[in-house]
């Protein structure tokens, strides 16, 4: 089977390296060209339809891409996943609209169209709240949080050349994640929900939750809906604000995700592989947690660790030039006792001169 990954940066690798002893073709591709708009132009289009004629299945690492260009590759070959789900991914208020209409918790939302939309927004919101572009926003970028009716011209000011959305501000406990895999008979494997911790609008570090509490049960519940709502084949996450133990949805992801890559080397099936699997029509399989204790920390401008680490870490360089706020590698940590567990957490981040997100694990 002949596959091809749109996109080719290190979640393309990951993909590529879960299948490795697997019978499968894989080329992965830098991603076509788009616009300001997320438009492909026709000769673009033609391009990639022509490229990838070839292939049995096409899937992608990113969201940024035309949606109209997989739909014109859509007419010769499969697209995983499914290109419904994408469209939404890729705009803030219709991702909103659909949580609202699968019944699935999410915070206040409107579209803001023009300045007297923002000053509408602010009366029903009040202060603060979120001002975000409906488009092309990730790790934090193209938002602003309005404090005070003074700061409203500066949003506008800032923002106001885009579509975009306004949110209520969720004065949240933590931040969740849950990563699933469906596949082709419709059967989903969940991974454990995660926690998050963000540094600077980055994903830090992602600590795996054990615990199959009420929480776990309803951000499964609201993945599951929409992973039917899509008829969605592969690896989908959705991050949410927790509150009082309510998951409240924020935004999903129509591919592997960042908060999931503590499983390639703490559970019995990487997010990876299981979108290998399930897109190339193999069954998906349940994940098993490797251990008690697992976590994942993102090295963002810093290199790998060059020190010899304890066999409880796994590090993973994505072999990329160094820049500052760039995702390098990763390292996950692995292991049944806390007290090792710890030692392991503290060694990495002596190296990397900063503090752990968490004091207590
Ligand atoms: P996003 O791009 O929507 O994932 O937002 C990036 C980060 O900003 C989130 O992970 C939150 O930490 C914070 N954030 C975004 N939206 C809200 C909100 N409505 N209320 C509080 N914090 C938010």
């Amino acid at each position: 089977m002949k596959i091809a990954i749109l996109g080719n940066g290190q979640l393309a690798q990951m993909l590529i390296e879960s299948v490795s002893d697997l019978a499968l073709e894989i080329d992965a591709y830098p991603l076509p060209e788009i616009d300001a708009n997320g438009q492909s132009t026709a000769a673009e289009i033609s391009l990639w339809q022509q490229r990838l004629k070839d292939y049995d299945v096409v899937t992608y690492e990113i969201e940024n891409i035309s949606v109209e260009l997989l739909q014109t590759v859509n007419e010769e070959t499969r697209i995983f996943p499914a290109i419904d789900g994408l469209k939404v991914a890729q705009d803030r208020l219709l991702e909103k609209t659909t949580f609202k209409q699968l019944e699935i918790e999410t915070n206040t939302f409107l579209a803001v169209n023009s300045w007297a939309d923002l000053r509408e927004a602010a009366v029903s919101l009040g202060y603060p709240f979120i001002v975000k572009t409906r488009r092309f926003g990730y790790d934090g970028k193209g938002q602003y949080i309005v404090k005070a009716p003074e700061s409203l011209s500066k949003a506008w000011d800032l923002l106001g050349q885009y579509l975009l959305i306004a949110e209520s501000f969720v004065a949240f406990d933590y931040e969740v994640s849950q990563v699933a895999s469906a596949d082709q008979f419709g059967n989903i494997a969940f991974y454990p929900l995660v926690r998050n911790e963000h540094r600077e609008g980055i994903l830090r570090e992602t600590h795996v939750l054990h615990e199959e509490d009420e929480l776990t049960f309803s951000a499964r519940e609201s993945v599951r809906r929409l992973m039917m709502h899509f008829d969605y084949v592969g690896t989908f996450a959705v991050e949410f604000f927790v509150k009082g133990n309510v998951p409240y949805a924020n935004e999903m992801a129509p591919r592997v995700h960042n908060s999931g890559h503590w499983s390639i080397d703490g559970a019995s099936v990487s997010q990876f592989r299981n979108h290998m699997l399930a897109i190339s029509g193999a069954r998906v399989v349940e994940p098993h947690a490797n251990a008690r204790h697992m976590m994942m920390i993102n090295l963002i401008g810093e290199n790998v660790p060059a020190v010899e680490l304890p066999e409880n870490v796994f590090v993973k360089s994505y072999g990329k030039e160094l820049r500052p706020g760039r995702k390098m590698g990763h390292v996950n940590i692995v292991d049944n006792e806390l007290e090792t567990f710890v030692e392991s957490i503290n060694i990495i981040y002596q190296n990397l001169k900063a503090k752990p997100c968490l004091e207590e694990f």
